[in-house]
């Protein structure tokens, strides 16, 4: 019997008027995670469906496990759609399961097959326990559900199905600029952006040589860990070191912090603009150090009229941590290499601010050629999916 795997869009299919193109994309998405493997993909409004090598499944459901856009996914037989057909594979399917109370679902597009779903369920049933002994029908809460999907030219019949990623498929919704430290936080808001059909690009800040080359390698590493969800990833590395040491020349200890963010905003927003992305993203997390304060962050965010996301700012520390474990980003965050922000963190960081006595402090240096020099230093990384088996291997 042949086999397919089966797609199904889910949340896309509420998108009418943009249905297609976000069913294009996802198409182009799965045919570009795929390219290594010798299948065929087909589509129609509501599925996908791949034809694969036998030897390859394994492989290929661990790439769509990582593809956003996917609700759900599922390996089928493929049958003709024909009465006899249907009962002979339904019979040497369900010989290879091991189960006690079962039920068949039927789903019925071709509306000229012979039988009505309820009527073709309940024959199949009585089949099944006419052919196997000690097996019972249970409509609520069935060891295995059996199910059936008649189409015009071909029948799809399957039992277990999985849940996909969800959100929409890559590149369906813009750009965003994700700010990218070492850290647990940062890569999870990326994971969630992408999540969305964002696409990312990252730029981390490093202050060289108070920051490490291994520090830089993690933000390397961390980049590929997101590059499984999307294709390609521009990272671009923002020489910091001038303006940080400026910094802690001419402002008061406790303001550093503010001022430096306030800093990386100014050249996150303009390398955005100058990128194309729409939007920049964080790893903020309301209350978690001085400067994600809300009287903090509203002070920090002056700079700036670019719209920010900060997917992570109203989740726990532990539920950052969950996702970032999920998403296999974890164990390279928790290496021990300081970044830019805790290098410099003195020991009382302000709490509560005053956007007047930033803008004071910032009068004492000239930060605008310092910026200006910052972001055409930029050393730009293309992170490509160049990524093994192992890769997917361990997300799961
Ligand atoms: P993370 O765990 O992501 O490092 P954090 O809890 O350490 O976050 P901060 O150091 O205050 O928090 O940083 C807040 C956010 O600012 C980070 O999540 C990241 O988006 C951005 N950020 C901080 N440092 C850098 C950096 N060196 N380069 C790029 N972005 C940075
Ligand atoms: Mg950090």
């Amino acid at each position: 019997m042949d086999r397919v795997i089966l797609i199904k869009y889910g949340e896309l299919t509420t998108k009418k008027g943009n249905r297609k193109f976000f069913i294009n994309t996802l198409y182009k998405n799965i045919s570009e995670k795929l390219k290594n493997y010798n299948v065929k993909i087909y589509k129609d409004i509501s599925r996908m469906y791949i034809e694969f090598k036998d030897s390859d499944l394994d492989k290929i459901l661990k790439r769509i496990n990582s593809i956003f856009g996917i609700h759900e996914y599922l390996v089928a037989y493929k049958i003709d759609s024909n009465v006899e057909s249907i009962k002979n594979s339904v019979l040497d399917i369900i010989s290879k399961e091991n189960f006690y109370t079962f039920k068949v679902e039927t789903k019925r597009s071709d509306k000229n097959f012979e039988f009505s779903s309820i009527d073709f369920s309940r024959m199949i049933g009585g089949l099944i326990l006419k052919n196997f002994k000690n097996k019972k029908v249970d409509v609520h809460n069935p060891e295995l559900l059996l199910n059936i999907e008649i189409r015009e030219y071909y029948t799809y019949i399957y039992t277990n199905a999985y849940k996909g990623l969800g959100g929409y498929p890559n590149s369906t919704l813009g750009k965003a600029m994700l700010m990218l430290s070492g850290g647990i936080d940062s890569p999870v808001a990326g994971y969630l952006t992408l999540k969305r059909g964002i696409k990312l690009e990252c730029i981390y800040f490093e202050a060289i040589p108070h920051t490490s080359i291994e520090a830089r390698n993690k933000v390397i590493e961390l980049s590929k860990k997101l590059s499984v969800y999307t294709d390609k990833i521009f990272l671009h590395i923002i020489p910091f070191t001038e303006i940080q040491e400026s910094i802690y020349k001419n402002i008061d200890s406790e303001y550093c912090i503010t001022i430096m963010r306030r800093m990386m905003y100014r050249i996150t927003e303009k390398l955005a603009k100058r990128r194309n992305c729409l939007v920049i993203c964080n790893g903020e997390s309301i209350g978690q150090v001085a400067s994600q304060t809300l009287t903090s962050m509203s002070v920090i965010n002056n700079v700036t009229n670019m719209p920010i996301i900060r997917p992570v700012s109203c989740l726990d520390k532990l539920e950052i941590i969950e996702i970032a474990k999920k998403i296999n980003t974890y164990e390279t965050s928790i290496l021990p290499f300081e970044d830019c922000c805790t290098v410099f963190v003195p020991k009382h960081p302000v709490i509560n601010p005053k956007l007047e006595k930033c803008i004071e402090f910032e009068k004492k240096f000239d930060y605008e050629d310092m910026i200006d020099k910052a972001i055409d230093n930029v050393n730009t990384i293309v992170i490509t999916e160049n990524l093994t088996d192992t890769d997917y291997e361990e997300l799961l």
